[in-house]
């Protein structure tokens, strides 16, 4: 299934196992515009990546369509490609991708690892919990299909910033692989996707540290190679409190490609120097990529924005 990772390692010979080149990748969904939290996970990963020699993808995660909003992918894409953050390979789409979603979902159901649920939201409870259909659905169709794990697995791995993560199935719950409408979740769809395009990296937020103990066993499930993973603090405004993703969005649009990436850097603890802010975008990137310290991440739960100078 890594059909895309043979043909970038460098210097490999015929006989030798290949390098196992380092493949990043920022993954939006064109629900918003791109905004200051959103540029720390675009940010964060093309560093990553490029610090460490390896290549940088853009993933447009398009798959919840009702909630895509037309022309938001081309706007994330431009608003990207402006501070210098343009993807090694052409942008893979989620919506082009119900085929190998359908192959992974035959593969679970085959080897008896999903049921069907029917459950409504209030009916499966708090939390997406979907354990009372295991034995058989108990109501009519349409059917959710959910992932079936033994309630004693323990989930654990270690993230780069985060440190040691620990997750007891019983309390994550069964997740949900296609919903009742017949969308994909979002749980199938990464980890098919991260396989498909060769990913041995995740650098994202921290909001989806929740669910990697979900993605782990479906990568398990589907037997496919472990990525690592580090995820970035949460960024907050200034005063502390959530970020306005509508106000922080117009930011990024208006304010000169130098603000944002040097503002970002900061928000990342990289310390980059004043006077990167007359700085061209590609001079920044590289001071970004020569200088990155991703351990000055490590342990932090939470990051915040700059005030109003
Ligand atoms: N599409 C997801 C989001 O925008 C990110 C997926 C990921 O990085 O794994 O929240
Ligand atoms: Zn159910």
């Amino acid at each position: 299934m890594n059909v895309a990772r043979s043909n970038t390692a460098i210097g490999t010979t015929a006989t030798a196992e290949p390098a196992k080149v380092y493949r990043g990748r920022f993954a939006p969904s064109p629900s918003g515009r791109l905004h200051s939290g959103s540029l720390l996970a675009a940010l964060g990963s093309y560093l990553d990546a490029r610090h460490h020699g390896g290549r940088w993808l853009i993933r447009i995660e398009d798959l919840d369509t009702p909630r895509n909003l037309p022309g938001l992918a081309g706007d994330i894409l431009q608003t990207l490609a402006r501070l210098g953050l343009e993807s090694d390979e052409a942008p893979l789409y989620q919506s082009s991708r119900h085929a190998a979603y359908q192959q992974a979902l035959a593969h679970l159901q085959a080897e008896g690892l999903t049921y069907p649920c029917s459950c409504t939201r209030s009916q499966a409870g708090p939390g997406i919990y979907g354990g009372h259909c295991r034995s058989s659905p108990s109501g009519p169709p349409p059917y959710a299909l959910r992932l079936r794990q033994a309630d004693e697995r323990i989930v654990a791995f270690v993230d780069r910033f985060a440190g040691l993560q620990q997750q007891a199935w019983v309390q994550l719950g069964d997740p949900i692989l296609r919903r009742r409408d017949g969308l994909i979740a979002y749980q199938l769809a990464v980890v098919v996707d991260d396989d498909y395009q060769g990913i041995t990296d995740i650098v994202r937020g921290s909001d989806l540290l929740d669910s990697t103990a979900w993605q782990l066993a479906l990568i398990d499930a589907l037997q496919q190679p472990v990525p690592r993973y580090a995820h970035l603090p949460l960024l907050l405004a200034a005063d502390g409190s959530k970020l306005s993703k509508s106000r922080s969005a117009a930011a990024v649009a208006e304010q000169p490609p130098a603000t944002v990436l040097v503002d970002t850097l900061t928000y990342l603890q990289q310390e980059p120097p004043a006077e990167l802010y007359r700085a061209s975008v590609s001079e920044i990137l590289a001071w970004g990529i020569a200088h990155w310290q991703p351990e000055r991440l490590r342990g932090l739960t939470t990051l915040t924005e700059k005030g109003p100078a």
